[in-house]
């Protein structure tokens, strides 16, 4: 297999490209894909019959494959239709009343996980907790793909996104925290890009889907900054979910199924705990370096705000199956944000999630570690067709 261009450091980052690609392939990629298998992460909730708040929808959909579908009430876990529990889940009570004085475990105060919140995330436009407009929605069945939105709507909400809320910051002499945003968003539309190049229609008229590698390079490859971007923001919601560890290792994944939700768990602490992982990349990003000067906490309550209109943003995408994707990406992305900066400097804000939020984290870098993956081993042979050699 021909090695791909990239080397070093991946900028503003902790570790290398080698070292990135190789972790992908030998531990994150396969777990992860187990992980988005499993019932609880398989169903997301969304609302998806929104009006865009900017401007008519006018969106355009030559596919049938663009349309969601949405999960009958009887598919979808029973536990996640239950009115979430606040404080201590009920079975920690219950376990304390029968034990002896000495098992008692006095260490509750330090839990990180006190089940499921129903705080809004700040950095997201969504109200999560109306349930009455949200709809479940099995992954799986809907995979994100090419569907045909293009043209100007689909160019308005990336014009929109780059030039209204995050601006391009051409200049080097900027600093990391004013160009975070535009990094987040451009690795997350390189990872779009190479989803829609991967799963590609190739020929309308017999329904064969497959590679578009043109694409890929046309789209992504012949800008390395594009590239860095992917592997930037692939690190980043890497570094959320292990800065999360305490509360992802003790989180509830009750799906009602205990056969499967053991595997959820099991594959959560292979994950969060895993050896070769640690070795390799112990610090994947740094947010300690991130937010230190006067202009901090002015910064940081800036891109919140521009990080929000970004969502708002999602419900103007003319396409449902890419505004599911999009939403759960940029809750996915909201959600790494948060962990990593939570508001006010309070630490364990971070540390308060809801399910849907953690659901978003792991689907988002699960699509993130596939668009690595293709990057790495389609890569050359996309250059080589791209470059006409
Ligand atoms: P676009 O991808 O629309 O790019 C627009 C402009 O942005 C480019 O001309 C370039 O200047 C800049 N740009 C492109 N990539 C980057 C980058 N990585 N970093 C910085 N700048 C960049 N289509 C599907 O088929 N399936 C989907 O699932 C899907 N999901 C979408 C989700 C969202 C949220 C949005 C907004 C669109 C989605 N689309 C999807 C549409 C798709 O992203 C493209 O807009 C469409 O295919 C048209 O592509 P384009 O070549 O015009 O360039």
């Amino acid at each position: 297999q021909d090695k791909h261009k990239y080397s070093g450091i991946v900028a503003d980052c902790c570790c290398d490209y080698e070292t990135v690609d190789h972790i992908n392939k030998e531990v994150l990629h396969p777990l992860l894909q187990e992980l988005v298998k499993t019932p609880f992460f398989r169903y997301f909730k969304v609302k998806l019959w929104c009006d865009c708040p900017f401007w008519p929808d006018d969106g355009m959909c030559r596919l049938r494959d663009c349309s969601v579908c949405e999960c009958p009430e009887s598919e979808f876990p029973e536990s996640f239709k239950k009115p979430y529990h606040r404080g201590l889940p009920s079975d920690d009570l219950k376990c304390q009343e029968g034990k002896p004085e000495a098992a008692v475990d006095r260490t509750l105060d330090s839990k990180a996980f006190r089940g499921w919140t129903e705080t809004d995330n700040p950095w997201t436009n969504d109200d999560e907790t109306d349930n009455s407009e949200m709809t479940y929605v099995n992954l799986q069945l809907n995979p994100e793909r090419y569907t045909g939105y293009t043209g100007p709507s689909a160019r308005r909400i990336w014009d929109a996104v780059y030039s209204e809320n995050c601006p391009k910051y051409p200049s080097e002499e900027l600093c990391q925290e004013e160009k975070l945003l535009y990094k987040l968003i451009s690795g997350l539309h390189s990872s779009i890009s190479i989803h829609i190049a991967s799963d590609y229609l190739l020929d309308e008229a017999t329904n064969l889907w497959g590679h578009n590698l043109k694409l890929m390079y046309d789209r992504v490859l012949k800008y390395p900054n594009r590239v860095e971007n992917l592997y930037f923001t692939f690190l980043f919601v890497l570094r959320a979910v292990t800065k999360a560890t305490d509360y992802l290792e003790q989180a509830e994944y009750d799906t009602g199924n205990p056969t499967e939700d053991l595997k959820t768990q099991s594959l959560m602490r292979q994950l969060l705990y895993n050896p070769k992982l640690q070795a390799a990349c112990p610090l994947p990003f740094d947010e300690a370096k991130l937010w230190k000067g006067q202009r901090g906490p002015e910064l940081k309550q800036q891109i919140q705000a521009q990080f929000k209109n970004i969502s708002a943003l999602m419900d103007c995408v003319g396409c449902e199956k890419c505004r599911l994707w999009g939403k759960l990406q940029v809750l996915g992305l909201g959600t790494a944000l948060k962990i990593l900066f939570s508001v006010n400097g309070q630490e364990h804000l971070g540390q308060e999630l809801q399910r849907n939020e953690v659901i978003a984290l792991i689907n988002l870098l699960n699509r993130l570690s596939e668009s690595v993956k293709f990057v790495h081993e389609m890569g050359p042979a996309a250059e080589r067709i791209g470059e006409g050699k």
